[in-house]
């Protein structure tokens, strides 16, 4: 089938197209900038953002794959977790295009659509396979079986900040610009890991082996930030960026190596927005190899929030027999993880 895809969760609007697993077309808009000197999405700019940007950015998408509105077989939206105002005027817009199109809507979970993400680039997910979620919102390890058909198992989460959150908000302690992950990133280039000793928090013998912790690096990067002011000295940002950028990465591949061990799985998916991190990219692939575990990790433009991913799951669902969503289905700003494999209707209410 022909699916598009529409994503409006959080600050970036997005228009996919999906035929058969394939991707047709990929266009997203950002208010990224529109927020950045608040230091953090405004929910009501990033409403009015995607009001501004919906139709362009459809248009854009049908253009790129060569279709017209008539021609789509499904349209999928994310129904949440997000924005409760920013995810309205997504699922606004996408039951008029299913209307338009005379075509059937599907709800789709934002996480389902990370996860989905890979596969149009990789292909059918294997099953089962360990999956971590590395987001701004999210942390967590999940066992994939069928991504469509069966309950995700819910391995760990994080007890408190998300990894982007963390990237987020140490950055600015660095007094690096908002969004951090990238600018940590890029900054880390310069600098030596070693050069702080940050905490592994929640990797010793009997802490849970797939939970995560990052405030607490949030608390230890401002006290080395502080030191070094305290002294007169200048603070080594690159330093400060390459070494939290290294403890980050070096928890995270470590837990979802251990849960693939342990659950003898042998394939490892790593998406959502800090999936883009270098270091997180090559630590997971060496770690990977040695223990002889296959890694896959989506291209940087489909790893941060996009319609294609959501296209991608639309797709899954379609080709499932799942059923359609009824013109009347709401947004779920709070959707649990527990049911990202279901269609919001299957949710039990
Ligand atoms: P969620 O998916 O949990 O609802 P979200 O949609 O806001 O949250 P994404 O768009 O998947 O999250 O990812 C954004 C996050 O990824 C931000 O915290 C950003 O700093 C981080 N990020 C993006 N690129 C990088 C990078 N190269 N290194 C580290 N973090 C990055
Ligand atoms: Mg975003
Ligand atoms: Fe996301």
């Amino acid at each position: 089938p022909v699916v598009l895809g529409i994503e409006s969760s959080c600050d970036e609007t997005g228009a996919g197209i999906v035929r058969d697993g394939k991707l047709l077309a990929h266009v997203v808009a950002s208010s990224m900038e529109e927020h950045a000197r608040f230091g953090g999405v405004v929910p009501e700019i990033a409403a009015r953002a995607h009001l501004h940007a919906f139709n362009p950015v459809v248009r854009q998408a049908l253009d790129q794959a060569g279709l017209r509105i008539g021609q789509l077989d499904a349209v999928a939206v994310t129904t949440g977790p997000g924005l409760s105002g920013a995810l309205q005027v997504g699922l606004a817009g996408a039951k008029t295009l299913a209307y338009a199109a005379g075509a059937p809507l599907y709800g789709v979970h934002h996480l389902a659509g990370h996860v989905a993400a890979d596969t149009l680039e990789h292909g059918p997910l294997p099953d089962p396979c360990v999956v971590l979620i590395v987001s701004g919102g999210h942390t967590s390890l999940l066992l994939v079986r069928d991504l469509v058909r069966e309950p995700i198992l819910h391995l760990g989460d994080t007890l408190d900040d998300a990894a982007g959150e963390c990237f987020d908000k140490v950055a600015r302690i660095l007094g690096l610009p908002y969004p951090g992950g990238p600018a940590i990133d890029r900054a880390a280039r310069a600098g030596s890991p070693k050069a702080a000793a940050f905490p592994r928090p929640l990797t010793r013998p009997g802490d849970d082996p797939y939970a995560f912790s990052f405030s607490g690096l949030k608390t230890a990067a401002a006290r080395w930030v502080e030191r070094h002011r305290l002294r007169g000295e200048e603070v080594p940002v690159a330093d400060g960026a390459a070494a939290l950028q290294e403890a980050v990465a070096d928890v995270l591949t470590r837990k979802a190596v251990a849960a693939c061990t342990a659950y003898d799985v042998k394939t490892l998916v790593v998406v959502g927005g800090v999936a883009a991190n270098s270091r997180v990219r090559a630590l997971a692939e060496r770690r990977c190899a040695s223990v002889g575990i296959e890694l896959r990790v989506p291209p940087m433009t489909l790893c941060t929030d996009n319609g294609a991913m959501i296209a991608a799951v639309g797709d899954l669902l379609v080709r499932s027999g799942a059923e359609p969503a009824p013109l009347d289905v709401s947004i779920d700003p709070s959707a649990p993880l527990a049911y990202a494999s279901l269609t919001p209707l299957a949710r039990p209410a």
